[in-house]
């Protein structure tokens, strides 16, 4: 079998090596095993059922949610002389008997299928065919702990139940641990062995400027891009608006630009994505619509022209830069007016504390002093030991100092307080504050009650977050935010590993950076303000469920 892996992909994909897992998922799937994938955006996911689909005799059914994710992978397995074909509602009624015809023929290796369809034909012509492989892509759609859920994406269970000895793949790129746990139980996966490769993309440059007023902001991105004459590119905006007046301004200067957003038809979008595919139009300026199932390899840059909502997001947008290995960069903006617009929707609705939770955290990564791809990596469960030497902090790092003492006296609170409380009762135990909730649980009678006295609430929660950002601390979203200490933070802890911090910036700078953004606020008109909020909230909305129209 190993051989003959290899060979096919050496002839028939033209690669010479496996990327990390492909091989070890390929062998697991072959036995008759299920897997669960969790591989960042151009790790490779496909090869992983494509190789084992051309090994089996029979077919593989791959479940996907996207008519434009189908569409290309089926192109490309054609191309490469594969046996692939898609069935959804954008195929005539006699292109679906053709399909159903080779998939009965055992004329077919790859069938992709939209959740949907494949519900619909369950009982039906889908039975007769000599299934082999189940692939689920895209696999987050079915937890509604994630985003993109898809409610059809549930009843793919009854589907699992009715192919008991069949290998189940579920795949994605964006799973946390409880998100990961509601998918291996909504799709029914047995004994499951979890994959996950490193989210470590070492050929993107991560950079973040904040502050920076609308205009210049335009004339920056303006020079950024000039910088890079024919590169290919996504710009990200929160509104619609703004999509069009950046991208006017962008063409009126001579750049190839189009702009994307769930406002536009189906068809507009389509010859927009295809283009930009192709090369023909080399940025897009898009709301958060614009991106999943778009494969494309040599994207340069991934601008933000705002904050996005959480670091999730912001990790699968920049993610779409650099597919093909190649250095890329990547550039956020960030001012507090987004961040006070964003904690404005999340002030009602399900889960508000934490979506809120989320945002602050996107807001301490964009404000952050310490090497931003630890950040991230550590947000989602990697922790780096380098600084990674391509962010825009590791190129410009602040002066810091021996931060161990502190870090460890932090440390020590959440282990004392048996790793179940949050920010403010760790600062309120530090400081050995009265108030009652310190009372309740009698954490005063702790060893570190009061060892951090003289050290204000404000730089405390200044600290607890750098030790969060440098992957000693984790914040627990699930419940409540309780704090962690991760396995570097244990080492710390015991004297095995030296922190630096860097000095707080003044509490008041801080309120002055807040009053701007809330006087920047309030100099609009009350008027406008809502009017945008309520548009915006609106289009949000739309722009999160897209996806979904297009199946
Ligand atoms: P994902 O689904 O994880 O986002 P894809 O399966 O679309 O990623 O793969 C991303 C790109 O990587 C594709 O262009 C694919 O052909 C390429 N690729 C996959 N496996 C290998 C490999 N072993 N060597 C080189 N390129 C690969
Ligand atoms: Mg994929």
């Amino acid at each position: 079998m190993k051989n003959q892996t290899h060979t096919l992909l050496k002839n028939i994909f033209g690669y010479d090596n496996f990327r990390p897992l492909q091989e070890e998922i390929i062998n697991r799937t072959i036995e008759g095993k299920d897997s669960f994938i969790l591989m960042p955006t151009g790790g490779g996911k496909s090869m992983c059922f494509q190789i084992p689909a051309l090994l089996f005799d029979g077919i593989t059914v791959v479940v996907s949610p996207l008519i434009s994710l189908m569409k290309d992978q089926v192109q490309a397995l054609k191309a490469n002389g594969i046996k692939a074909d898609f069935f959804n509602s954008s195929i005539s009624v006699q292109e679906e008997n053709e399909v159903i015809t080779k998939a009965i023929n055992g004329d077919l290796q790859l069938l992709y299928l939209s959740p949907e369809k494949l519900i619909s034909v369950s009982n039906t012509w889908l039975k007769q065919l000599n299934i082999k492989l189940v692939a689920i892509d895209e696999a987050h759609c079915v937890s509604m702990w994630g985003h993109d859920f898809r409610p059809e994406y549930t009843q793919l269970k009854v589907f699992r139940n009715s192919l008991p000895n069949v290998p189940f793949m579920a795949l994605t790129a964006t799973a946390d641990k409880s998100a990961r746990k509601d998918i291996e139980e909504q799709l029914g996966l047995q004994n499951s062995k979890l994959f996950i490769s490193s989210f470590d993309r070492k050929n993107l440059s991560i950079e973040v400027r904040g502050q920076v007023q609308k205009r210049k902001k335009l004339q920056e991105i303006v020079s950024f891009i000039n910088r890079r004459k024919n590169e290919s590119g996504i710009i990200y905006c929160l509104s619609r608006k703004n999509t069009e007046e950046v991208a006017n301004h962008l063409k009126e200067i001579g750049h190839s630009v189009a702009f994307y957003h769930a406002g536009m038809s189906n068809e507009e979008r389509e010859k927009t994505q295809t283009d930009f595919i192709n090369d023909d139009t080399k940025i897009i300026v898009a709301t958060i619509a614009f991106g999943m199932g778009i494969d494309k390899s040599n994207v340069r840059f991934v601008i933000h022209y705002n904050l996005p909502k959480n670091l999730e997001g912001y990790y699968q947008e920049i993610g779409r830069a650099g597919r093909d290995g190649l250095p890329s960069e990547t550039l956020l903006y960030y001012n507090m007016r987004d961040f006070v617009l964003y904690s404005q929707f999340a002030e009602d609705g399900a889960n508000s504390a934490m979506q809120k939770e989320k945002l602050n955290r996107m807001l301490q990564f964009a404000e952050a002093k310490s090497c931003r791809r630890k950040i991230l990596l550590s947000y989602f469960g990697e922790h780096l030991t380098e600084n990674c030497g391509n962010c825009d902090v590791c190129a410009n790092p602040p002066k810091d100092f021996d931060g161990t003492i502190i870090t460890q006296k932090a440390l020590s609170g959440i282990a004392r307080m048996g790793e179940k409380d949050g920010i403010t009762m760790l600062i309120n135990v530090l400081r050995g504050s009265n108030n009652a909730d310190v009372h309740e649980k009698q954490y005063f009678n702790l060893k570190t009650y009061g060892v951090g006295k003289d050290i204000s609430f404000f730089n405390w929660r200044d600290y607890i977050i750098q030790m969060a950002n440098q992957g000693f601390i984790e914040i627990m979203y699930a419940e409540s935010s309780a704090l962690k200490i991760t396995p570097i933070g244990w080492k710390v802890l015991k004297g095995e590993k030296t922190v630096r911090l860097t000095t707080p910036i003044s509490i008041d700078d801080k309120k002055k950076i807040k009053k701007t953004a809330k006087t920047v606020i309030e100099g609009e008109t009350n008027k406008d303000l809502f009017t945008e909020l309520k548009k915006l909230r609106y289009t949000i909305s739309k722009e999160e469920k897209m996806p979904a129209y297009i199946v």
